[in-house]
């Protein structure tokens, strides 16, 4: 059994994390999804407030940092005018992955409706609040672009009506049919929310335990060999581009928003999916968004580093500038500015820890 855990710092809209530039807060979209309107207000809250870069995280979310260390109540009354937040208690506990062209391109099923539900029902259940804010829910559409991910509890579709329910990552799960999946998960969630209470444990592996006692569970093959990488470029009529160390400006906001006026979606690899902004992919492209593979930009990664984050030795988002410069960017690169590794890749890659401006 895991030792019991210090406090959950997960931030959220209503618990801020004071970090060196300032307060931060962090915003969830179940399965990514999102709208331009709301992409384009929080960059205009951003640009008032604090850093003007949207951050981009790995679990589809966003960050705005750099913030007053009280947050102005007209930002927070902002924020929750938008409709992000419908439940306080449950802010930190919505996270919920889902492969990001599910409904748009490929994949076994459209699991856009299932991530509402499983949002709906988590919001719906008064002991999920107690799930820790790292708890993460992925939901595949058979393609395997997820399921590959450290997670709690998964789905992966293997047609419109069938799946298979995870437990505790890829390799342990059991057959569920689809209309079944959300109360299952619940279910799942809700009995993990009571077995932690002894530990505090965060994640569904660290209690082998309990995991054993979960009925029907048995070895799977949910976790793909070789996951699929987000394709960019056209994809069936969408813009999928990824944002250069997920840091999105003010002014590719605006050129998003011209291109995609509805729905988009936020993937987990810090890139944006516009359905139907195919034809805006030269506008994305000269504002800095990346739609080929060949970029170096579209293999690394940095964690936000000095002077941003307390514990960096050394300037990550610098030295990543400084080997796309030079072209040493050769396969997946994720830099780290201490051996806490936030925001590194599960997959292969080459892990490069800076300190005081030199790679160790
Ligand atoms: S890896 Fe270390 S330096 Fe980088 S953000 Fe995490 S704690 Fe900070």
């Amino acid at each position: 059994m895991a030792g019991v855990k210090s406090a959950d710092r997960c931030p959220g809209l209503l618990r801020p994390h004071p970090a060196e530039d300032g307060a931060l807060i962090r915003l969830r979209f179940p399965g990514g999804q999102t709208t331009a309107d709301t992409l384009s207000a929080l960059s205009g809250l951003a640009r008032t407030y604090g850093n003007p870069e949207l951050q981009l995280t790995s679990r589809a979310g966003l960050q705005l940092r750099g913030l007053p260390d009280r947050l102005p109540p007209e930002l927070t009354e902002a924020i929750l005018a938008l409709g992000l937040i419908t439940s306080a208690r449950h802010e930190r506990v919505r996270n919920i992955i889902a492969s990001p062209l599910t409904g748009i391109s490929g994949g076994m099923a459209d699991l856009r409706g299932l991530v509402h539900d499983l949002d709906r029902a988590i919001l719906d259940e008064p002991s999920l609040a107690d799930l820790p804010g790292r708890f993460l829910f992925v939901l595949d559409d058979g393609r395997g672009d997820v399921a590959g991910r450290a997670f709690d509890l998964g789905y992966r579709a293997l047609d419109g009506v069938n799946g298979v329910l995870l437990v505790g990552g890829g390799e342990l799960g059991f057959p569920v049919p689809v209309r079944e999946a959300v109360d299952a998960l619940v279910q799942l969630a809700r009995d993990f929310a009571v077995a932690r209470r002894a530990s505090g444990a965060w994640h569904v592996r660290e209690l082998r335990g309990w995991t054993a006692t979960v009925e029907g569970l048995g070895p799977t093959d949910g976790r793909a060999a070789d996951p699929p990488q987000q394709p960019l470029g056209e994809v069936a009529g969408a813009a999928s581009v990824a944002v250069p160390l997920g840091l999105l400006t003010p002014q590719q906001v605006g050129v998003v928003t011209r291109v995609a006026a509805g729905p988009l979606v936020i993937t987990p690899w810090r890139g944006l999916v516009l359905p139907g902004g195919a034809a805006g992919l030269s506008a994305l492209t000269a504002s800095g968004l990346v739609a080929t593979a060949d970029s170096p930009w579209a293999h690394i990664s940095a964690c936000v580093g000095a002077p941003y984050c307390g514990q960096a030795s050394g300037s990550t988002r610098a030295l990543a500038v400084e080997l796309v410069q030079r072209g040493d960017v050769d396969r997946r690169t994720h830099l780290s500015g201490c051996e806490r590794r936030c925001g590194a890749p599960v997959d292969d890659h080459r892990d490069v820890l800076v300190a005081h401006g030199a790679v160790r």
